[in-house]
């Protein structure tokens, strides 16, 4: 016997996985300068120097010291490393007790959904969004509740969440700067979600609790990020360094419960204990110890911006919509079929690959990751010209 549900998972097919294998595949059978691979958020710009070196000491020190167990939260001096940073940046008083390090975001958002959900919860996800949020929160034995984004600003719309809250909703996620928009969410519309939600506490005599998942908080274009506990108490934010220092396959993040909550240790507590009951404890040591060195050391923005505005620029003239990213480093462009799926097919055989908004709760779109080389994105453009004159005849 095995688990049906599980089973169920593995078999799923993940599309942003699929399209990064297949290019791999394509890459081997046509060689990589001819594959155009929008698919993964795979930074191609390098770590930087300061993790290079963080991770010599790392490898100079007593090897039984360099790669002991951590307490299950992480190492108690990069525990107060984070609490310190958050204090110093955002103008928060951060405890190391509500500072909990994982392998990366993704670990950090099963365990808190785990911590603050009973199962039969709702969960609120505003469409298009990271399609993981769909599997952790049903981990969580809990809904995922869609609710799409004002278009075209692509912010949350605060009536239709008001909406969609009830006596089982225990939480929104957040993403801002966003995968898979680009989106950043304005200080105004964030204040008006965090007012919101404040009365539906009060009306429903219940806790609602903002999951800010921020991998992407250093990578934008100039954009204001409103740190979402300085606004809103009942937030929990999951980072990641991923993608602020280039690590993605290292697996580092952290959970940090606001200390503006009343009841911070508690939830702290309820987070250790999920943290424990997935066996997501002690996060790889070596990388603990690596980004308590490298924190607030700046991300390599200029070379995303210039992508973007090489591929905006091309895009456009070839007469392809798109929305305009304020952050990260993905571009979502309008499929030119209402089906993205058939869509995303057709790319292939100009070898683009594009991954199909479906995989992220809409119809009609899809999302291009520039997070690439600059040459792939100058190659790629005839074959963008091919795929629009595949349409217009
Ligand atoms: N959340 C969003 C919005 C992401 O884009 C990603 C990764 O691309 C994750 C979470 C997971 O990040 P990590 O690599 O830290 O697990």
């Amino acid at each position: 016997m095995i688990n049906q549900k599980m089973f169920d998972l593995g078999a799923e097919p993940n599309k942003i996985r699929e399209l990064f294998a297949y290019g791999l595949k394509r890459k081997a059978e046509i060689g990589a300068e001819n594959v155009f691979d929008y698919s993964i958020g795979n930074p191609s710009v390098p770590a930087p120097e300061c993790v290079h070196q963080a991770f010599v000491e790392q490898l100079q020190q007593d090897p039984v010291v360099a790669h002991e167990y951590t307490p299950s939260p992480g190492d108690p001096a990069v525990r107060k490393a984070i609490a310190d940073y958050i204090t110093s940046e955002f103008g928060i008083s951060a405890t190391a007790g509500n500072v909990y390090v994982t392998s990366g975001a993704s670990s950090a958002i099963a365990i808190t959904l785990s911590a603050i959900c009973e199962p039969g919860d709702e969960v609120i996800a505003i469409a298009p969004y990271f399609p993981e949020y769909r599997t952790w929160t049903h981990t969580a034995d809990c809904t995922l509740v869609e609710i799409p984004a004002s278009v075209p600003s692509f912010q949350p719309d605060i009536a239709a969440i008001e909406a969609a809250i009830n006596e089982r909703t225990s939480a929104i996620i957040i993403n801002s700067p966003n995968n898979p928009v680009g989106a950043v969410y304005t200080r105004e519309n964030l204040q008006a979600l965090a007012k919101m939600l404040a009365a539906k506490e009060q009306e429903l005599g219940r806790r609602i609790f903002i999951v800010a998942d921020e991998p992407y908080r250093e990578i934008t274009y100039g954009a204001d990020i409103p740190y979402v506990p300085n606004l809103y108490a009942d937030t929990i934010v999951c980072y990641s360094f991923s993608k602020s220092l280039s690590l993605p396959g290292e697996r580092i993040g952290y959970i940090y419960v606001s200390d503006r909550m009343g009841d911070a240790q508690a939830i702290s507590t309820a987070v250790a204990g999920a943290g424990r009951a997935l066996g997501y404890i002690c996060a790889p040591v070596m990388l603990q110890r690596v980004i308590a060195k490298c924190l607030g050391t700046p991300s390599d923005v200029a070379t995303y911006a210039s992508n973007r505005e090489l591929l905006t620029q091309g895009l456009s003239e070839l007469g392809y919509e798109y929305v305009q990213p304020e952050g990260a480093f993905y571009l979502w462009v309008r499929a030119l079929e209402p089906d993205a799926i058939a869509f995303s097919e057709r790319a292939k055989d100009y070898e683009l690959l594009l991954v199909p908004s479906d995989s992220f709760g809409v119809k009609g779109w899809v999302r291009l990751s520039y997070c690439i080389a600059r040459s792939t994105i100058e190659r790629s453009m005839p074959a963008f010209r091919a795929l629009m004159e595949s349409y217009n005849g």
